[in-house]
């Protein structure tokens, strides 16, 4: 008979990994599962050199222990304001001590001490937003740097490795509620594995394959906005005045024409943008950024999101988000990049145009084109009515130099009826991080993690414990 797990999770991103971390701590037989590959093996081509993203099936900059958050620029956002809906959920009062307790872990698997968002001169930046017509959400914020994010993470790998059974290179495929009340979960080569619990964390990745399986199992899902835009770059000197004191600006805009809330998402300072491919089985190329500890290019890229909630009959977000991405990569191969300027003059950008330009893309595969055979009116008009005021704050943002990547589209869309012990409509079932619409970023994700494994101990009996290390310094010489 097939070895019962007490707990199964199904992706090994920072929601599986927080929840495995604290259950397998606790002494609970965990089994951690996720289609990628072991942290070290995760190589993308394109960043080897590659000349456009080949569409690896699963992308290894999504997949694979550590998840989405491996090569993230592992900025932590210590704020229940940001990056997820932990607040709505669990409370103000429980939503910041589970993200003091993230951060508290982060720290002990290598997180710099410096935090960002903190300080003098804050006030004056909001008032300075405030009169462009927008609102600056100061927040703390620690960054690792995608190395660093990378070095925690294998830490992490490396620390649970001899806790829990962790199966990587395994995609699930469907899930199963048995009479007696334990899960099956079966892979795509046909192996089964039984667990009293089991945790969906497939993340931004896996939403699609978790709306499908939802409703295979009668759950009730919601739309969340879709969020769709383009990624920015600009200059570092021009976002100076915001990056060297928040390091990441939240900004947000409602748009004069179509009131959409339109904000700065992920911003890079001295990063690269970059290319992923998502959505499973027929995935889409889109776009996105990461940053580094030291900066390794002249450039800053942020993303402008533009969030538009529909009404009924619609019910296909990440099905709408696809379609727009998929727009794009049928013009490029991939992903289009034009300058503010040609968008403007209502011209395609070209090759001869961008050099001679004094901005330099980071993404060297990205096709010189046209956004506005990709992106809709709507989307469009709202992102250069952002740029145009935070121009007002940051003079050059707005600049006819300005680069201009599409698309980029977040795929957290749908969002599962969850109890705030994050427990779906069939019990002992639960759903945590990015893909069951719950966070939008490293810490909430892990703290959804976290809020699940701890429920799931109590209902066990069992006392959450704390972690062995001990310090910093003892990354990379785990116990
Ligand atoms: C380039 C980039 C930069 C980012 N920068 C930041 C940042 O600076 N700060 C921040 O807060 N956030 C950042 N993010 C977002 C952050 O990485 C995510 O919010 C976070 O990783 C979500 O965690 P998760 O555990 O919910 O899902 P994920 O990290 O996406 O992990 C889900 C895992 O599930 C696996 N999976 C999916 N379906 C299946 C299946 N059927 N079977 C088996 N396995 C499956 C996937 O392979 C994946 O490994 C960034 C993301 C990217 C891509």
């Amino acid at each position: 008979m097939a070895n019962i797990y007490d707990v199964a999770i199904i992706g090994a991103g920072p929601a599986g990994i927080f929840a495995s971390l604290e259950l397998s701590d606790a002494g609970l037989n965990v089994l951690l599962l996720d289609k990628g590959r072991e942290i070290a093996a995760r190589v993308c081509p394109l960043q080897q050199g590659g000349k456009c993203c080949v569409l690896c099936s699963p992308c290894h900059l999504v997949s694979g222990f550590g998840g989405a958050g491996a090569f993230s620029d592992g900025k932590l956002t210590l704020s229940s304001r940001v990056g997820g809906h932990l607040e709505e959920l669990v409370g103000l009062e429980r939503s910041r001590e589970l993200i003091d307790y993230v951060d508290s872990v982060y720290l002990r698997f290598g997180a710099p001490r410096k935090v960002y968002g903190v300080g003098r001169n804050i006030s004056s930046l909001e008032k300075q937003a405030s009169s462009a017509g927008l609102t600056l959400t100061p927040v703390k914020l620690r960054h690792l740097g995608t190395e660093l994010c990378h070095e925690s993470l294998k830490a992490m790998q490396s620390y649970l490795s001899s806790r829990a059974e962790i199966r990587l290179r395994t995609a699930i495929e469907s899930i199963e509620v048995c009479h007696n009340g334990q899960k099956a979960i079966e892979t795509s080569s046909g192996e089964r594995f039984m667990c009293r619990y089991l945790i969906l964390a497939p993340g931004r990745e896996g939403a699609e394959w978790l709306c499908n399986e939802a409703l295979r199992l009668g759950l009730t899902l919601s739309s969340n906005p879709v969020d769709v835009g383009c990624r920015v770059e600009v200059p570092m000197s021009t976002m100076k005045k915001l990056t060297s004191r928040l390091y990441e600006s939240k900004l947000e805009f409602y748009s004069n024409s179509f009131n959409d809330r339109v904000r700065t998402f992920c911003m890079c300072p001295g990063g690269e943008v970059i290319m992923e491919s998502t959505g499973g089985a027929d995935p889409v190329i889109t776009v996105n950024g990461i940053g580094y500890t030291q900066p390794r290019t002249e450039n800053t890229n942020f993303a402008v999101l533009v969030s538009t909630t529909f009404t009924e009959p619609f019910h296909q977000p990440i099905a709408y988000g696809k379609y727009l991405a998929r727009l794009a990569n049928i013009l490029s191969g991939g992903v289009l990049v034009q300058r503010l300027g040609d968008l403007m003059d209502g011209r395609r950008s070209t090759p001869a145009r961008l050099e001679d330009s004094p901005l330099a893309p980071s993404l060297k595969a990205a096709v010189p084109g046209d956004l506005s055979f990709a992106l809709p009116y709507r989307y469009l008009k709202s992102i250069v009515e952002m740029l145009q005021a935070m121009d007002i704050l940051v003079p050059g943002v707005a600049s006819s130099h300005t680069l201009l990547y599409g698309i980029e589209v977040k795929f957290y869309s749908s969002q599962l009826k969850l109890t705030p012990c994050l427990e779906t409509e069939i019990e002992g079932i639960f759903a945590a991080g990015d893909g069951a619409g719950v966070s939008r970023g490293l810490v909430q994700a892990s703290a959804s993690g976290t809020i699940i494994a701890r429920e799931i101990l109590h209902r066990s009996g069992k006392k959450p414990s704390t972690i062995v290390l001990t310090s910093a310094s003892s990354l990379g010489r785990l116990p």
